[in-house]
């Protein structure tokens, strides 16, 4: 019996210390690249809310009312400063959540709740929230999905308003790692003044506003880690971006090796920040156009912030999967028209829609395919519908005169789609002559190519258009017949192919006879294994994600 009760309380002890110092190791989705060692100190935002039955209803109303107002006025408050940390366009999230302040599929449930229940503000406001937030994060498309987090970020401020608890945290002043299931768009960007030397989190996704802003703020972060207990509070941690990797209780070696990795990535971060303001060329000579994908007005001040020569890709069909209704010509011109003036004379190629297979737009209500990869994509869904493809082409040529823009068709895979598009873009131009409007009389126009068609046809393509642009990401996926939405599959893709090489190669050789420019703006073109090689080919420009620019500059620079 004594011996029973031993062997227990020996068992007991040893678990308890081998969890206590042996090395736990998560595995999760790495946000920004970075090592990140501290302390770890777990972030309990979500407040509990208790259901309650008031007597006055009317003076609940009101302080529902009262709470809405002062939570705008925060928001604004938050708007502002947030400017000053990652720039406007990051900081128009709050902008955005301001309007959802507003909107009545969550105000008028709270109202009603209060009204006809009798309950509290913040049971209602809770209540209202979660399943708002609940229904939106179960459609299909991922740009709705992820305003979910949005719509519970504006809940948990009007609780805070309700509770009268505004910018209470309880985080430490001292340098730590911040580790919480979740974090919050708003209480991410209250981070900033503090010393945080990460961000752990359980849950997350690397597309949400939390994921853009962590980045935008430099804060090494891994998501969706999974089994975060808040046991771990306090202990020893290290975030390794590069490889997705959280490790709490380090081992020595662990220890070592990952502050050597630290040193190592601050070395290299100030050498390319040395970078900036210098020429994109190669030691023989070879100017390189080095410019930058973008999707939104965050990346196009991204791209300027790491010194990119222009925009090469910019994809307009976020602006359709934005919306719950067509944009209208407007909204799209003054858009392109931020962009160009922002980029201030810099060459911008914009990329008209490229809608379907992955990018389902709800309110276009197409058919359901059986393969919408092969389905009715981008330029087939332009011509298909020739009035939506028009309002883009108006509200771009309108565009064209706030600085140096280009039109890129993308899936292109015929001559015929490209003398059809020519006779769009001369009615669009007639129309909007006609019209009196101001409008550029010649813009650019390239095409991309990303169909083993366009490739294989690039001698004809080329005698029809100004540029070439190698989306590389389904010029691989419809090349190797591989789903490049299909995790499963990542094993199968290999980068170092030499079927789509050959085709990059056969593309640029048949535009450098033709004399026009080609340039690379799928995934590939970041991957400075392949850079010598693309420079060989002649490949004049390459398009790549705003962090990767530095990096690139400092490869064609060696070569
Ligand atoms: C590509 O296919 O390589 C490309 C750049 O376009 P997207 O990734 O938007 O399809
Ligand atoms: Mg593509």
């Amino acid at each position: 019996m004594v011996q029973e009760v031993l062997r227990r309380t020996l068992v007991t002890w040893l678990i308890l210390f081998l969890e206590r110092y042996i090395m736990i190791t998560l595995q999760g989705k790495s946000v920004y690249r970075d090592i990140g060692i501290g302390r770890l100190v777990f972030y309990r935002g979500r407040s509990e809310t208790v259901r309650r039955a008031v007597e006055d209803r009317e003076a609940e109303l009101l302080r529902f009312e009262k709470a809405l107002q002062a939570a705008k006025v925060q928001l604004r408050k938050l708007y502002d400063e947030s400017v000053k940390i990652v720039g406007e366009a990051n900081a128009s999230i709050f902008q955005v959540q301001e309007l959802l302040l507003e909107d009545e599929r969550f105000t008028e449930p709270v109202r009603g709740m209060i009204a006809d229940q009798g309950v509290n503000a913040e049971y209602a406001v809770r209540e209202t929230g979660d399943a708002l937030a609940m229904e939106l994060g179960a459609v299909e498309d991922a740009y709705v999905r992820e305003r979910a987090g949005d719509i519970l970020d504006i809940t948990e401020q009007l609780l805070g308003v309700l509770a009268d608890r505004e910018g209470e945290h309880g985080l430490p002043e001292e340098p730590f790692i911040l580790a919480a299931e979740d974090l919050l768009p708003s209480e991410t960007v209250q981070l900033s003044g503090r010393k945080v030397l990460g961000l752990a989190l359980g849950k997350g996704s690397t597309h949400s506003h939390t994921a853009i802003l962590a980045r935008s703020m430099e804060i090494p972060s891994v998501m969706k880690l999974g089994a975060l207990s808040a046991e771990y509070d306090g202990r020893l941690a290290v975030i390794d971006g590069y490889t997705d990797m959280l490790y709490i209780d380090p081992d020595d070696a662990t220890l070592v090796a990952m502050e050597e990795k630290k040193r190592e990535t601050d070395r290299h971060r100030a050498l390319l920040r040395e970078l900036k303001g210098k020429k994109d060329i190669t030691r023989d000579g070879k100017l390189v156009k080095l410019f930058a994908n973008a999707g939104s007005l965050a990346d196009v001040d991204a791209a300027i912030a790491n010194d990119a020569g222009g925009i090469g890709l910019l994809r307009s069909e976020i602006l359709y999967l934005d919306s719950a209704e067509e944009p209208n010509e407007e909204s799209q011109f003054s858009f392109y028209r931020q962009v160009l003036q922002r980029m201030s004379g810099r060459e911008v190629v914009i990329r008209t829609f490229d809608i379907g297979a992955d990018k389902r737009v709800p309110w276009l209500k197409m058919e359901k395919e059986e393969n919408p990869a092969l389905g009715m994509r981008a330029i087939r869904l332009g011509l298909e519908r020739p009035k939506l493809l028009k309002t883009q082409l108006r509200a771009l040529y309108r565009a064209g005169i706030y600085g140096k823009l280009c039109i890129m068709y993308p899936m292109i895979t015929s001559v015929e789609e490209i003398l059809k598009l020519r006779q769009l873009e001369q009615q669009v131009k007639r129309e909007l002559e006609q019209e009196g409007m101001l409008f550029a009389a010649f813009l650019p126009t390239g095409i991309m190519i990303e169909t083993p068609a366009a490739a294989l046809l690039s001698d004809k393509l080329a005698k029809e258009v100004d540029f070439f642009s190698v989306g590389t990401n389904d010029l691989t996926q419809y090349t190797l017949a591989l789903d490049r939405q299909n995790e499963s599959l990542e094993r199968f893709a290999d980068p170092d192919h030499r079927a789509v090489l050959r085709l990059i190669e056969m593309a640029a050789k048949n535009a450098h006879d033709a004399g026009i420019w080609v340039g690379i703006c799928g995934e590939l073109a970041s991957d400075t294994a392949f850079t010598e090689e693309f420079l060989r080919m002649g490949i004049d420009e390459l398009s790549v994600s705003p962090g990767m620019i530095l990096e690139l500059r400092h490869k064609i620079r060696e070569l």
